[in-house]
């Protein structure tokens, strides 16, 4: 198979393979489309247990990308970069700065920041080589890392989704349980504790889950559990396609809502969610947050603009929850069109 042919191509505008003998850096950049501006998008590092699997994520993940910054309403392009390898064994100074390189090659087209495996002083590593990222600002809100704001977004959605499903105004008494405690699934759990929900949490880090139980009192749940557990809110914080022909049957809340990107293995399980009565709040358009965070960085925008446009997550989802019951179709079907709407008037617009 070529990579023309691979099933999560979709035209990407470019895909960059990178590799380095003498930091052992093996990666690969995609920039799904800059239509609407620079790819911006995070670079993860993760132990992936082969490339196959490194370029599908990355070019899910940078599809993914272009179509949060379209539905969050950001002049940004969809882009990401993974690195192959463990974050705890294998990260170092060489090996960052050797990904800096590569993406400085590109001019801009790709402007990368924190995701999954990577930190704000990787970032602030990286720009020694690079002035191509972003989520470095220690003068912002959180010091540079983006996860509180994309935390702050997904708990809109839930009371969005909350309200739309169950009727309440308010988080009070209602169960949710959070799949991944690490920098968005800790903030997370945080705001729905003090919202008074009772939190449910799950983790393969044991260093992660007890930050959560001793520091926020949440409940303990095991990994292989926290999916099936009959609550009213389930939230994916971890990785992606938990949502999948094995975990379907099992899901028994009622809302899933989380920031984890591309939960959904396949597209069609959004229907399947639906045909089983669950609420699935779709991920790009719930998680863009950090995305936000990110452009308020780049652009020195003040941390109050950034509270309104974290507003903006709760008032799309609303509207795509309605179109949704509306049109009788799938909520993620529904996200991806309003996002296609949004990308055709900016192609039309630069044709023009
Ligand atoms: P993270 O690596 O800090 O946290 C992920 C956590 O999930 C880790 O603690 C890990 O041990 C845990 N985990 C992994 N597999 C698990 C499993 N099977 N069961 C339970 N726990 C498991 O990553 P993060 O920055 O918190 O991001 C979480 C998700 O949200 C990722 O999918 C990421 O792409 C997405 N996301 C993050 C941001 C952001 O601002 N950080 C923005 C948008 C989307």
């Amino acid at each position: 198979m070529t990579l023309f042919q691979h099933v999560e191509f979709d035209h990407h505008e470019l895909v960059q393979f990178c590799e380095d003998d003498s930091s052992g850096l093996k990666a690969i950049i995609a920039v799904h489309s800059t239509a609407l501006g620079p790819a911006v998008g995070g670079c993860r590092m993760y132990n992936y247990c082969d490339e196959a699997a490194a370029l599908r994520d990355v070019l899910r993940l940078s599809r993914g990308m272009t179509y949060k910054s379209a539905l969050a309403g950001l002049p940004l392009g969809g882009g990401k970069s993974v690195i192959i390898g463990d974050p705890m064994r294998d990260k170092s100074d060489e090996l960052l700065s050797a990904m800096a390189l590569f993406i400085d090659c590109l001019g801009g087209r790709y402007v990368c920041a924190e995701d999954s495996g990577t930190t704000v002083a990787d970032m602030r590593a990286m720009s020694r080589h690079t002035s191509f990222v972003s989520g470095l600002d220690a003068g912002s809100l959180h010091g540079g890392d983006p996860s509180p704001s994309t935390a702050a977004g997904v708990l809109k959605a839930i009371q969005v989704a909350v309200e739309h499903r169950l009727g309440c105004d308010n988080l009070r008494g209602k169960s949710i349980a959070i799949q991944g405690l690490g920098n968005v699934g800790f903030h997370l759990a945080r705001y729905l504790t003090e919202a008074g929900a009772r939190v449910f949490g799950a983790d393969v880090n044991a260093d992660h889950v007890n930050r959560a139980t001793s520091e926020l009192g949440i409940t303990r749940v095991a990994p292989d559990e926290v999916l099936s557990l009959a609550v009213d809110v389930l939230a994916p914080c971890a990785m992606g396609a938990v949502i999948n022909n094995e975990s379907l049957a099992s899901i028994s809340a009622g809302i899933v809502a989380g920031a984890a990107n591309n939960q959904l293995e396949r597209p069609e399980h959004a229907q399947e969610l639906r045909d089983r009565g669950i609420l699935y709040c779709p991920d790009f358009a719930i998680n863009a947050g950090g995305i936000m965070d990110v452009h308020c960085q780049r652009t020195g925008t003040r941390a109050s603009e950034l509270s309104s446009q974290l507003d903006l997550i709760g008032q799309h989802l609303r509207q795509i929850l309605q179109r949704s019951d509306r049109e009788a179709l799938d909520t993620h079907s529904i996200a991806e069109r309003l996002a296609e709407e949004i990308l055709h008037s900016a192609q039309l617009a630069q044709a023009s």
